[in-house]
């Protein structure tokens, strides 16, 4: 394995880390799971990341899920430009928030939409009017799914199953921790006994719609419809986190894969990452009823300066128009070759391992067997992820750094992009072996 030369990479992570925290603006981007020096990046085109030392990489990271049509696509590039040379920020209502905002309400069951700037700022907003909507306190969430970082989400689980939560990061004050209650994921027992002890206290439970950010975790068959049933025996409100799966799971988001076809839906949903086309731009909406109650319309206060800015919804409205079910079935198609050579590669290397996917989107698992819950997710060989890892990287493909996060792919990753991953598989795959056996 030749290990590819990073010398300004290393320098430049020299630098940030003398001014920045870890060097990174966001936890995920170090490499602290898997070792070595994360990639400065100077450019991407495609499905392709060039880095300030001059290496190629194929991404499957696609800034974490927005890449939905792969890096700086022309169309989208066009756009942007044409919008920057009207200016970048008003302070005032623009024709492409409405825009954006019907165009979200026509592909997903929301009614109505308000536009934030940040994943994080959209569940916070989100839990804010469910409370203010309800008049109840206490939120559910599960271990392992991520909803931003939010301080009443940044949780963990109380010492029982229906027990109030303890803080899960220092900063987070007992009292926002104490509001929350984290339950396994699928576990329809847990959440039944959530509710029946504190029913009429619950302002809303939140989902991932498919938890992607534990590694893809799908909902057992029927579990978001009896989430969403639950709730609305008990008076709370259901909200759907899509942030990560929405329209990129399915053209529907994660709700696509269940929802549309049982027939229910979320109170709110979440958006972010596809929405915003690679700029910060992310909403909440759902009912009109419950939309309603914030500030102008209604008492529950929230927002934001640059919320729909017209740059970043210009690059999200063009990113969701090109985004017609043709780039969803190539999108799956190139999951699947990929997903399909992993395990070849995996299996023959004899590494214990599963892939598993919602719609678009998948993730490997380093351990046998199927993955149901944040616990399962926690018994992987990360020791086995780390050298697969590093042996990707140096053979020209960039993958999240963690054992725990999906994999993304873009609708500009061709023939070429696609056969430089196969060709890296059985090294990783061997790699992965010898650490697993050691
Ligand atoms: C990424 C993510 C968030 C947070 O979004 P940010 O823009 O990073 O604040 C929230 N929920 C889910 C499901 C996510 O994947």
């Amino acid at each position: 394995m030749t290990a590819r030369p990073a010398p300004v990479s290393s320098t430049l992570f020299e630098r940030a880390q003398a001014v920045t925290p870890g060097g990174v603006n966001s936890p995920v981007r170090a490499f602290n799971a898997v070792g070595g020096t994360p990639r400065f990046i100077r450019s991407a085109k495609g499905a392709w990341l060039t880095d300030v030392d001059g290496n190629d990489y194929v991404d499957l990271i696609c800034s974490w899920g927005p890449m939905l049509l792969g890096h700086a696509h022309p169309e989208v590039q066009a756009a942007i430009a044409q919008a920057v040379t009207r200016g970048t920020s008003y302070g005032t209502p623009t024709e492409p928030e409405v825009e954006l905002a019907e165009e979200i309400v026509s592909r997903t069951p929301v009614e109505k939409v308000r536009f934030v700037s940040s994943g994080t700022e959209a569940t916070m907003s989100a839990l804010r009017l469910a409370r203010g909507f309800t008049g109840r306190d206490i939120v559910i969430k599960f271990a392992g799914c991520y909803h931003g970082h939010v301080d009443a989400l940044l949780a963990s689980a109380g010492s029982g199953l229906a027990t109030l939560a303890v803080p899960g990061t220092p900063g987070v004050p007992a009292s926002a921790a104490g509001e929350t209650i984290v339950l396994p994921y699928n576990d329809r027992a847990a959440v039944s006994a959530a509710f029946a002890e504190h029913g009429d206290r619950i302002a809303c439970l939140i989902t991932e719609a498919t938890p992607g950010n534990m590694g893809v975790v799908p909902p057992a068959p029927g579990f978001n419809g009896f989430l969403a049933q639950t709730c609305r025996d008990h008076g709370a409100l259901f909200i759907s986190d899509e942030v990560m799966t929405g329209f990129r799971a399915t053209r529907e988001g994660g709700w696509g894969l269940d929802g549309a076809v049982e027939g229910w839906t979320p109170d709110l949903m979440t958006f972010g990452k596809v929405m915003g086309g690679g700029f910060p731009a992310a909403a909440f909406g759902g009912r009109a009823d419950v939309m309603s109650r914030l500030a102008p319309e209604g008492p529950v206060y929230q927002a934001g300066t640059l919320s729909g800015n017209p740059i970043a919804t210009t690059a999200g409205l063009a990113t969701l128009r090109l985004a017609t079910p043709e780039v969803y079935a190539d999108l799956s198609a190139t999951a699947d070759t990929i997903k399909s050579a992993v395990v070849d590669a995996l299996t023959a290397a004899g590494v214990p391992h599963g892939v598993q996917s919602a719609g678009t989107m998948f993730s490997v698992f380093f351990r046998d067997g199927e993955v149901t819950d944040f616990a399962g997710a926690s018994t992987q060989d990360t020791q086995a992820f780390a050298a697969f890892f590093h042996a990707m990287l140096d053979a020209g493909v960039y993958l999240p750094p963690s054992a725990f996060e999906s994999w993304f792919v873009s609708s500009a990753h061709d023939e070429r992009a696609v056969s430089t991953v196969l060709a890296a598989l059985p090294g990783a795959a061997r790699a992965a072996a010898a650490i697993g056996s050691a």
